[in-house]
C-alpha cells in the first residue's frame, strides 16, 4: 500500500499472488483497511496456477487422464505388473513424472546410468527388483517424453509462467508463497528483471510477538536449535506469563462422538459470543461428518470448502448402481436400489414412480425372481402392469445404449451418458448440485480423452471410472455460512475470529508417511523431490501461522479408538510440552466436557420413556374380528393368541424375501404338488408296475423342481433328497392300499359354517393335503365309506408326535377332519423326512376331537368379542419361526 499510495484508489495496475484463492477476499479487505479508502479499484488477486491458466499456449496440453491412459496402454503392452491394478500404477506414475518435471529432474537417457543412480539412492546393490523398478520408471518416462505435439500439464504450466515473465509489466506482490518449485522461483527472478517484485513471507523465527516466539520454541526452524528444555527456559525468561493460555485450548475427547460434540458446542458458543468468521480445519473427515450433522441439527449450516470425494456422493452411487444393473445380470437388489433412487426416473411423477417400484418389488418377492432383466419384464407382463413394464422397457433401452465389449474410454463415457438418459437419471443428476457437477466431470473427462483410442473392457473401464470418482472432489457451493470447514493449507493469509482444528491425533496430523509404489523417501531426497519430513515442516508452518493469526484456537483430538489409546499429534505434543515446561500448564481444557451434555441439541420429537418390556396381551376391537378363519389361523390362535392378533387381526405380514436358496417350506409345497399330481393320474399305485410308478414319480418331481433348479442349481440337493424318499413313499402307499385305503383327493379347498354359543356365524376354511377313502367291503358289510385326512409334513415324526401329545394343542388335523364334512375315521401327519416315511396318527376318537375344536373355536370367538385379551404365549417351537418375534419382543421380556 505504501508503494501504491500515490495512485490510490486505483490499484488495478498491480498483481497480488496468494497461495490459495480462498485468501483473496481477506487480502482485498486488508488492502481496503490499509488504504483507508471506502472504495478501491483492486489489483488482480490470484494464485500462480490460476494466473498461468489464463495464458493461451500455441500447443495442446495433454490432460492428466490422457497421460494415465497412455501409461496404462504401455504397461499393458509390455505385460508388466499383470496382476496389479494397472490404473493405480498408471496414476502413481503420472503423478511421479509430473513431480519430476516440476522439480526439474531429467532422467538420464541411458538406463544403466539411471539404475546406478537409484542404486546409490537405495544404498543397495543392484538386484532384480531394483533393476525392474528402474527399467519401468525409466522406460515409461521416456515413452511419455517422446509424445510430440503435446505439452504435459506441468510443462505447460512452466511455459505459461515463462510467457508471463517475458511480458512482465505490472508490479507483482507475492504473499506467503512458500515451497516454490524451481520453475516458480525462476519465474519470480525473470519477472523481477522486467517489473518490480516484492515477496512477503512470514517467518515465525523473526516474529516479535510473544505468541510467535512461543510457536518458534515449539517448532524451531534452525538446524542447530537448542534442546526443548532450554527453549522452554528461554521462553519463560523472555515472557513470564503464557501468551497462549488465553488463546489456545486443547480438548482430548473420549471418542469420535465426543470430539464431534466438542466441535458442535464450541462453534455454537462462539456464534452466541458474536463471532462472525469461524474456521473448522478438518484433519479427520469422519469426525467432521458427525460434527456437521450435529451443527445442522442445531440449524447451523456449514460451508464446506474441503469438499467430498465424488465417490461418497449419492449422485455417484446411482451411477454405480446403474453400472451394476447394466453391466451384470440385473440382480434384483441392484435393480430395486436403482429404481428407488431419487435420481432414477426423475421425469416420472414422484408418487407414481414410487408406487410402481413398490409393486415391482412385491412381484419380485412373490415370485422369488433373482436376476435377469427379461425375467422382471415377464413378471410385469404377467401382471399386466403397464407402468412397471414401461419402466423396465426404459431400463432395457438404457442397457442396450450402454452396450458391452471393448471400446475406448471416451466412447464408454458417451455410452454411459446416453444410457442414463433412458432411465431419467441424467435429468435427476442435473437437478442436484453434486449430480450436476458429476455430469460436468464426465463431460470433461470425455473431452480430455477424446483422442484416446485404447480399447478397454467394461470391468477395466469401471475400475478407471471408480478411480476418477475417488480422486475428484465435490464442493457444495450453494451454502454461505459464518462457519467454514476447510483444510490447513486453505487457511493461509485468512482472518478468522475463531479456529478449531479437529483430528489433532497422530493418525491425522501429520498422518501416516505416504507409501509410494516407486521411490522411497531416500530416493526422493537423492532426486531432489520433496520428502515427507519437508511436508511435515510445511504443516507446522501452516499451523503456526494459523495460531499466530487468530485470538481463539481450539485443537481437538480423540484419546482412544475401540478401547485402544491414540497418541496426540507429535506436532501438538511438542507445543504442549514446551508450554508445560515453561508455564506448568499443558493447555488442556477440562471444563468443556461438563458442558457437552447440557448444551446438546436433541433430535426433534419427544424421547420415548424407557420401561421394562413386558409380555403383550392386547384386546381386540370387535370391528377387527373376522367372520372367517383359516385352519392355520385357528392353529395360530391356539398356539399364541398374540401371533394371531398380529397376523390375522392387524394383517401384518413380512414382505416375502426373494429366495435365492430354496427353503424347506418351498420344498414341502413342491412335494405336495408332485404327490397330488401323481395320485390324480394313478389312484391305484399297487396296480402299477413298481418300476413304472417309480419312474413316473421321478419324472413329475423333476418337472416340478425344474424352475427352481433353473434359478439356483443348489436346489438340486433338495430334489435329490426327495428322490431318495420315493421308494419308501411308494412302499408306504402300497402298504396303505393293502390295508384297504385308496387315494381319494388332494389339495382340497373346504369350508365349514359354525355358529358360536352366542349365536354368531363363523366360517372355517382350509386346504386338506390329501383325503383317503376305505370302502365298507374292506371293513364291515353295509357300513358307510370311511375317510382319512392326511397332512404331509417335512418335519421329523418325533416332533410331530410331541405336537399331538397334549390334546387340543395342535388343532390342524381335527380342523381338516371337520372341514371334510363326512365321517373321518383317521387323521394323520405323514412325515416325509430324511430318515424315511412314517405316519403319526391323531388318535382313535377323531369325531370327538372334531367336535371339541368346533366348540372351542366358537367359545374363543365369543370371548374375543367380549374383550378377552390375546397374550403372547408361544412355546419355543412356535416362536422359533414366528415373524412377530420383533413385535412381541420375546427376547426382551423383563
Ligand atoms: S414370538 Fe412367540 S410369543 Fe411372540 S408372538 Fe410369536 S409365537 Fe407368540
Amino acid at each position: 500500500m505504501d508503494r501504491g499510495r500515490e495512485r490510490l484508489p486505483d490499484l488495478s495496475y498491480a498483481v497480488v499472488l496468494v497461495p490459495d484463492l480462498h485468501a483473496a477476499q481477506d487480502v482485498a479487505e486488508a488492502l481496503r483497511e490499509a488504504a483507508g479508502a471506502p472504495a478501491l479499484l483492486l489489483p488482480r488477486i490470484a494464485t500462480l496456477g490460476q494466473w498461468a491458466a489464463s495464458v493461451p499456449l500455441d500447443r495442446p496440453v495433454a490432460a492428466r487422464a490422457a497421460r494415465e491412459a497412455l501409461l496404462y496402454r504401455e504397461l499393458g503392452k509390455r505385460g508388466w505388473l499383470q496382476s496389479a491394478d494397472l490404473w493405480a500404477v498408471s496414476g502413481e506414475l503420472a503423478g511421479l513424472f509430473d513431480e519430476l518435471t516440476r522439480y526439474n529432474v531429467a532422467l538420464p537417457a541411458n538406463f544403466a546410468q539411471f539404475n546406478r543412480q537409484l542404486e546409490r539412492a537405495y544404498n543397495a546393490r543392484s538386484g532384480d527388483s531394483l533393476t525392474f523398478e528402474a527399467r519401468l520408471v525409466h522406460e515409461l518416462w521416456h515413452v511419455l517424453a517422446r509424445v510430440t505435439g503435446e505439452a504435459d500439464p506441468e510443462a505447460a504450466y512452466q511455459l505459461r509462467l515463462a510467457r508471463i515473465a517475458e511480458n512482465a509489466a505490472a508490479p507483482l506482490f507475492a504473499l506467503g508463497l512458500t515451497r516454490l518449485s524451481p520453475a516458480e522461483e525462476r519465474f519470480l527472478q525473470h519477472y523481477a528483471a522486467r517489473a518490480p517484485v516484492q515477496h512477503f513471507v512470514a517467518d515465525p523465527e523473526l516474529g516479535a510477538s510473544a505468541v510467535e516466539r512461543m510457536l518458534a520454541a515449539a517448532w524451531p526452524r534452525q538446524p542447530d536449535h537448542p534442546g526443548l528444555l532450554d527453549r522452554a527456559r528461554e521462553l519463560k525468561a523472555a515472557h513470564p506469563a503464557s501468551p497462549l493460555t488465553a488463546r489456545l485450548r486443547l480438548i482430548g475427547a473420549a471418542s469420535a462422538d465426543q470430539e464431534a460434540q466438542a466441535v458442535d458446542v464450541t462453534v455454537r458458543e462462539w456464534l452466541l459470543a458474536g463471532k462472525k468468521k469461524i474456521a473448522v480445519v478438518v484433519q479427520d473427515r469422519l469426525v467432521a461428518r458427525r460434527a456437521r450433522a450435529l451443527l445442522e441439527r442445531a440449524q447451523v449450516l456449514v460451508k464446506d470448502e474441503a469438499g467430498w470425494a465424488f465417490s461418497t456422493t449419492s449422485a455417484a452411487t446411482v451411477i454405480g448402481r446403474w453400472l451394476d444393473v447394466a453391466g451384470g445380470d440385473c440382480y434384483h437388489r441392484d435393480l430395486l436400489d436403482l429404481m428407488k433412487s431419487p435420481f432414477a426416473f426423475h421425469d416420472w411423477p414422484r408418487d407414481e414412480r414410487r408406487r410402481s417400484v413398490w409393486r415391482l418389488e412385491r412381484y419380485v418377492r412373490e415370485d422369488s425372481v433373482i436376476a435377469g432383466l427379461s425375467n422382471f419384464i415377464k413378471l410385469a407382463e404377467e401382471r399386466n402392469d403397464a407402468e412397471v413394464r414401461q419402466m423396465l422397457a426404459s431400463i432395457r433401452a438404457g442397457v442396450s445404449a450402454l452396450g458391452r465389449g471393448s471400446r475406448s474410454i471416451p466412447r464408454w463415457l458417451a455410452a454411459l451418458t446416453t444410457s442414463i438418459e433412458h432411465i431419467g437419471v441424467r435429468e435427476g443428476l442435473a437437478a442436484d448440485s453434486a449430480g450436476d457437477q458429476l455430469l460436468d466431470l464426465l463431460a470433461r473427462l470425455g473431452q480430455e480423452l477424446r483422442a484416446d483410442t485404447l480399447g478397454v473392457n467394461f470391468t477395466e473401464w469401471r475400475r478407471w471410472l471408480a478411480r476418477q470418482l475417488e480422486a475428484e472432489t465435490f464442493r457444495d457451493r450453494a451454502i454461505e455460512s459464518p462457519v467454514v470447514f476447510t483444510s490447513l493449507a486453505s487457511t493461509q493469509l485468512r482472518r478468522f475470529d475463531a479456529v478449531m482444528v479437529l483430528g489433532c491425533d497422530a493418525a491425522h496430523l501429520p498422518g501416516p508417511n505416504p507409501v509410494s509404489l516407486f521411490f522411497n523417501q531416500g530416493v526422493r531426497a537423492e532426486l531432489s523431490l520433496p520428502t515427507w519430513p519437508e511436508r511435515v515442516r510445511e504443516l507446522e508452518d501452516q499451523l503456526a501461522q494459523l495460531i499466530a493469526s487468530c485470538g481463539a484456537v481450539v485443537l481437538t483430538w480423540q484419546r482412544a479408538l475401540a478401547g485402544e489409546p491414540i497418541q496426540l499429534s507429535p506436532l501438538v505434543e511438542r507445543l504442549a510440552a514446551v508450554h508445560r515446561l515453561s508455564y506448568d500448564d499443558n493447555l488442556e481444557d477440562q471444563a468443556l466436557a461438563a458442558r457437552l451434555a447440557v448444551a446438546e441439541v436433541r433430535a426433534p420429537g419427544t424421547p420415548a420413556a424407557v420401561e421394562p418390556t413386558r409380555r403383550p396381551a392386547p384386546m381386540t376391537p370387535v370391528a377387527l374380528l373376522p367372520r372367517r378363519i383359516s385352519a392355520s389361523g385357528y392353529n395360530s390362535l391356539v398356539a399364541c393368541p398374540y401371533q394371531f392378533h398380529v397376523r390375522y387381526l392387524l394383517g401384518l405380514a413380512e414382505l416375502d424375501d426373494v429366495q435365492e436358496m430354496i427353503e424347506k417350506k418351498d420344498y414341502g409345497q413342491l412335494v405336495h404338488g408332485v404327490l397330488a399330481a401323481f395320485h390324480r393320474a394313478h389312484p391305484d399305485v399297487s396296480a402299477m408296475d413298481p418300476l413304472v410308478a417309480d419312474r413316473e414319480l421321478h419324472t413329475l418331481s423333476e418337472h416340478a423342481f425344474a424352475p427352481v433348479v433353473a434359478r439356483n442349481y443348489l436346489a438340486q440337493a433338495w430334489l435329490a433328497r426327495w428322490k431318495a424318499l420315493i421308494p419308501a413313499y411308494l412302499d408306504w402307499q402300497r402298504e396303505r392300499e393293502g390295508a384297504g385305503w385308496a387315494w381319494r383327493d388332494g389339495e382340497v379347498e373346504r369350508e365349514a359354517e359354525i355358529t358360536t354359543p352366542q349365536g354368531k356365524p363363523l366360517t372355517l376354511r382350509g386346504r386338506i393335503d390329501r383325503v383317503d377313502v376305505r370302502q365298507p367291503s374292506a371293513v364291515h358289510d353295509e357300513s358307510p365309506s370311511e375317510f382319512a385326512v392326511i397332512d404331509y409334513k417335512t418335519r421329523d415324526p418325533g416332533r410331530l408326535r410331541r405336537s399331538l401329545e397334549l390334546p387340543g394343542e395342535d388343532v390342524q388335523l381335527p380342523v381338516y377332519a371337520l372341514l371334510w364334512g363326512a365321517p373321518v375315521a383317521e387323521a394323520l401327519f405323514l412325515s416325509l423326512e430324511r430318515d424315511g416315511v412314517s405316519a403319526v396318527e391323531l388318535g382313535n376318537d377323531v369325531p370327538a376331537l372334531m367336535e371339541a375344536v368346533r366348540v372351542r373355536l366358537g367359545e374363543l370367538f365369543d370371548a374375543l368379542a367380549a374383550g378377552a385379551r390375546l397374550p403372547a404365549q408361544g412355546v419355543e417351537e412356535t416362536c422359533e419361526y414366528c415373524e412377530a418375534r420383533g413385535l412381541c419382543r420375546r427376547n426382551h421380556w423383563a
